[in-house]
């Protein structure tokens, strides 16, 4: 389903990556995406929750409440086996305070020293809320999507840990693959599959449009 006549929808992210990722998701449906920066004096929302689904929600309802309109977020990450499922809800802090895209992929190294390829696999997690002006969670998805964490870094395209991130049956790493493909296969791509047609409803029946 698409909404004919374009409509907005904030995104509570400031990554903009990650907004460019669900931007070619949406607006193909009619739904045209605007990043929280075009936002002044939206406080920063601290992401404590234990799990993806619980920042997730807390990211769309705080900013939905603080803006007064619908809200999508997403929490993402990368799990990976051998450490335990880390980063996880640290994927974006794994280096601490400073943390760069660099860093963690570097710490993610050091971490993985020595452990053997096909024993370095995991999965990375997208889990979006939908939030309403009120601030209350009307709708979630979660997707994934399994690979191997390789040595060396392998493409320019995507962000976070997508160049040491390998498609095994595509040989190539989501740094590699053109983002027709990832926005395929990837978490973020699965969870917005299931998510749109019911997107689409929810804006059309709540005549935000
Ligand atoms: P969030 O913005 O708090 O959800 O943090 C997400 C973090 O997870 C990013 O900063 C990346 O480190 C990692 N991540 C999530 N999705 C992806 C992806 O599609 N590619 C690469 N890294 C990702």
């Amino acid at each position: 389903m698409t909404i004919k006549k374009s409509s907005r929808l904030v995104v509570g992210s400031r990554n903009r990556k990650k907004l460019q990722e669900i931007a070619q998701l949406l607006e193909p449906h009619g739904i045209q995406v605007v990043g929280i920066a075009d936002f002044a004096d939206i406080p920063e929302v601290v992401e404590d929750g234990d799990t993806f689904a619980a920042n997730a929600a807390k990211k769309a309802s705080e900013t939905a409440t603080a803006i007064n309109e619908w809200v999508l977020a997403e929490d993402s990450g990368l799990s990976v086996d051998a450490l335990g499922g880390a980063p996880g809800v640290y994927s974006a802090r794994f280096s601490g305070e400073d943390a760069t895209d660099e860093r963690n992929n570097q710490k993610l190294l050091q971490e993985l020293a020595g452990v053997a390829p096909e024993k370095r696999g995991g999965h990375y997690t997208c889990h979006v809320a939908i939030s309403s002006p009120a601030g209350e969670i009307r709708m979630t998805e979660e997707g994934t999507c399994r690979g191997r964490i390789i040595d060396e870094a392998r493409g320019d395209n995507g962000f976070g840990y997508d160049p040491y991130f390998l498609i095994p049956e595509f040989h190539q790493t989501f740094g590699e693959l053109s983002s027709t493909v990832k926005n395929q296969l990837s978490h973020r791509a699965r969870a917005f599959q299931r998510l749109t047609p019911r997107l689409v409803r929810l804006l059309l029946s709540e005549a935000q449009i």
